[in-house]
């Protein structure tokens, strides 16, 4: 059987569509330190205030905070006019590397576990997926924290939700 190029694409999509598709806990990280970037100096801004400007739950945008601040790329300062700010690390953080981390440099096809796959110890595909998977990240590595809060993103952020605490 000849396989259409829509057929090829949708077992593609089935395959291995997690390749480039992001964890929703890795979006809204992003989503958070782009929050953060367009902040003057001082400025800091709350969790509730980046999860309500973000359109996103409270308790999700918490979890993605807690882990940005565990990897040194936002601080918390205490205190009633206390919130969050990006750090110079932070900022200056290739993409690639940040959402390496955050999805914990998982593989694209999932080979061992319950059922592991027979070829799992010598597969070229295994390797082939792999390869692509490193160029992906390199490829963002080219992109700052900084670079994403550009025009015309950076303007729109400093249009959304509540105003900076403190
Ligand atoms: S070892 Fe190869 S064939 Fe087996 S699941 Fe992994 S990528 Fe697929």
């Amino acid at each position: 059987m000849r396989i259409t190029p829509s057929k090829c694409e949708s077992q593609m999509q089935e395959c291995y569509g997690d390749l480039v598709r992001l964890t929703r806990y890795t979006d809204l990280a992003l989503r958070a330190v782009m929050r953060l970037a367009v902040l003057d100096g001082d400025q800091l801004v709350t969790t509730r205030q980046i999860a309500e400007s973000m359109n996103v739950p409270y308790t999700h945008m918490t979890k993605a905070v807690a882990e940005l601040q565990h990897l040194g790329v936002i601080e918390a300062r205490r205190g009633r006019n206390g919130g969050l700010s990006l750090t110079a690390a932070g900022r200056d953080t290739g993409v690639g590397e940040l959402i390496r981390t955050l999805e914990n440099d998982r593989e694209v096809v999932v080979c061992e576990g319950d059922t592991p796959c027979p070829l799992s110890g010598a597969c070229r595909l295994r390797n082939a997926l792999r390869q692509a998977q490193m160029a992906f990240y390199a490829s963002l590595d080219t992109v700052t924290v900084a670079d994403l809060v550009k025009s015309p993103t950076g303007p729109v952020l400093l249009t959304l939700g509540a105003a900076p605490a403190g």
